[in-house]
């Protein structure tokens, strides 16, 4: 029986990759991996290793959680490292939880290798630090995917403060968000700020206000997240991956940003 890593690949920039992450990855007989994850990152696997692509997107779901939980079960009685890759940390909305739990259930050991969650280092690639002395004294990270139908769970009264809120996975709910917060008392000319497909050359941010970031934001590409705060005043001062971008054109091949945006499938 194999040792099951539950890995944080980090928001996209391969970089980012710890070197824990780094190690097992090398070491890995079969990577069970995410669209999220940087495709990039598999080069780093041994001659022979397999891959098994599990990826999930918004709405159209390749192989619901059951399955993965198993697909990776399986692999961990084939295999003697197993490498399950999750975009950011496989702990925040990556669903660790349930395939660990899953695992131990079954008697294979695993170990949790943290990554980094986009919910800080995407903001960071755009220069919105998520507290800054004497603006934020705390941030909320919050699931924006929640059915249209179904009574929200997030306790909107709890967010009048003025600590930064991310959501993630909420761009398809971006006017229920900002209608949600309005109606709890922000001002409309409150800050927020969309950002694609952080930390990648593709990296785009819509700055703009609980009034208009939704008409601004139209049309962008997942993934995105949404920062609402003080905070993202700050950008002025401390964008700097966008200008260094543009400073050095050739920082990643073309066919790998295409499969990064595509997913390997
Ligand atoms: N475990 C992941 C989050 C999974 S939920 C983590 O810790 O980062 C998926 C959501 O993360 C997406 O809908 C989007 O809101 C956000 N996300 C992930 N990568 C991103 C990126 N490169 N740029 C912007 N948002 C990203």
């Amino acid at each position: 029986m194999g040792k099951v890593y539950l890995t944080g690949a980090g928001p996209g920039d391969v970089e980012l990759l710890t070197l824990k992450a780094y190690r097992v990855i090398q070491e890995a007989d079969v990577i069970i991996y995410d669209r999220l994850a940087n495709p990039e990152i598999l080069e780093f696997a041994k001659n022979g290793c397999e891959f098994v692509y599990v990826g999930k997107e918004d709405g159209r779901h390749t192989l619901p959680q059951e399955q993965i939980n198993e697909v990776i079960y399986q692999n961990a009685l084939k295999y003697k490292v197993v490498v399950r890759l999750k975009g950011g940390d496989p702990f925040v909305f990556g669903r660790g939880g349930e395939e660990g739990g899953y695992l131990y259930q079954r008697g294979i050991s695993f170990e949790i290798i943290p990554g980094i969650s986009s919910s800080i280092s995407v903001p960071a690639y755009a220069g919105i630090p998520v507290t800054h002395r004497g603006v934020a004294v705390s941030f909320r990270v919050i699931t924006g995917h929640e059915s249209k139908k179904a009574k929200s769970q997030i306790v909107w009264e709890n967010l009048k403060t003025d600590d930064t809120i991310i959501f993630l996975m909420g761009l398809h709910n971006l006017e229920r968000i900002t209608k949600n917060l309005i109606r709890i008392g922000k001002p409309l000319d409150y800050p927020c700020a969309v950002i694609s497909r952080g930390t990648t050359p593709q990296q785009k941010v819509v700055v703009g206000t609980l009034e208009d970031i939704v008409e601004k934001s139209h049309g962008v590409a997942t993934p995105a997240l949404i920062v609402v705060g003080r905070v993202v005043t700050l950008r002025k001062q401390l964008q700097w991956f966008e200008s260094s971008l543009s400073n050095e054109a050739a920082w990643v091949s073309p066919s790998s940003l295409d499969r990064f945006s595509q997913g390997l499938a």
